[in-house]
């Protein structure tokens, strides 16, 4: 076998160091940013693949850093969750999006589900359940109208205490959602095991929907799958008309992604969904 040149070596270790900065200038900015009004959520549309009526909307973090501009969600939660402050923002993200909602009441958004995601973290908190049930009640929220995305990976972690707290947020009338569906350490004993009711299938599968018989396959199995278990079905990453076309014919009951509606500030969400009304 051929030996990484020294070359190599050090390009490979200028990237780990260039890294591990970028890790501790984040988590460094990230203190404090909370305190000082960094954070905001966007909301991004999930329509009836049928009627194209609005029904849910995913809440998703935008951070605005005074030191070091927009940073992107996929290079800051990371360092959240290592440093877990995680905890500390993911409340801050369940109370924000609640009081939204809240401000929803009485516009054509009133029936919508609002979907947040939430951290392994999180969850293992012995006080999450009591969290969530206070966020709704301060904003006189239905239980039915927030849903929580939860990742395969917090599902493993530490499993029979996530079943226990999924079985008490089930029994408050929340929404559970397994996100990124069939990328991680999916097994069909979860599927089960767990309280779930809806399943989000990855970006990554319905890419190639259109162009690639085993990505086709492999979204009809889980769709028929999720149907046969009594799961709700949402398409992620839905970008184009034909691939629509293909997860409705499929019998997938709701579409999220850039084809629909980009993630977009509350005033945006009520203009587009004024547009949809009565479809
Ligand atoms: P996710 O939960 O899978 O969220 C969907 C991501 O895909 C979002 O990226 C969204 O903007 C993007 N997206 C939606 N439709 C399309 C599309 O048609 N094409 C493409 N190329 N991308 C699309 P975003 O907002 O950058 O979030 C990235 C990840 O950061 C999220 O992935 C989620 O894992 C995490 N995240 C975001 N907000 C929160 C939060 O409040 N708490 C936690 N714990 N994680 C969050
Ligand atoms: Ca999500
Ligand atoms: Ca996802
Ligand atoms: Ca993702």
């Amino acid at each position: 076998a051929k030996k990484a040149g020294r070359g190599e070596q050090r390009v490979f270790n200028d990237a780990m160091n260039a890294a591990a900065k970028d890790g501790l200038v984040i988590d460094g900015a990230l203190r404090g940013a909370i305190a000082a009004g960094e954070f905001y959520l966007v909301y991004q549309a999930i329509t009836n693949s049928h009627t194209g009526k609005l029904t849910k909307v995913e809440a998703l973090l935008r951070w605005n850093s005074s030191l070091l501009g927009p940073v992107s969600p996929d290079r800051f939660i990371p360092v959240a969750e290592d440093s877990g402050i995680i905890i500390e923002l993911g409340t801050w993200v369940l109370e924000q999006a609640c009081r939204q909602m809240g401000t929803w009441k009485q516009s054509v958004l009133d029936d919508v589900t609002i979907s947040i995601n939430v951290s392994a973290w999180q969850l293992a908190d012995p006080g999450f359940v009591e969290l969530v049930s206070q966020a709704l009640i301060r904003n006189r929220l239905a239980p039915h109208q927030l849903e929580l995305e939860l990742t395969e990976r917090v599902l493993i972690e530490d499993a029979a205490n996530v079943q226990a707290v999924l079985a008490q947020l089930r029994a408050l009338g929340v929404g559970i959602s397994l996100d990124d569906f069939g990328t991680g350490y999916s097994s069909l004993s979860y599927l089960t095991q767990f309280h779930l009711n809806t399943l989000k299938i990855d970006r990554a599968f319905v890419m190639d929907i259109e162009h690639s018989e085993r990505s086709n396959n492999l979204v009809h199995a889980i769709i028929a799958m999720g149907h046969s278990l009594g799961l709700q079905l949402v398409a992620e990453g839905v970008e184009t008309a034909g691939q629509a076309a293909i997860l409705e014919k499929m019998g997938c009951h709701y579409l999220q992604g850039y084809h629909i509606a980009r993630p977009i500030s509350p005033d945006d969400l009520l203009r587009f969904a004024d547009l949809r009304v009565g479809q």
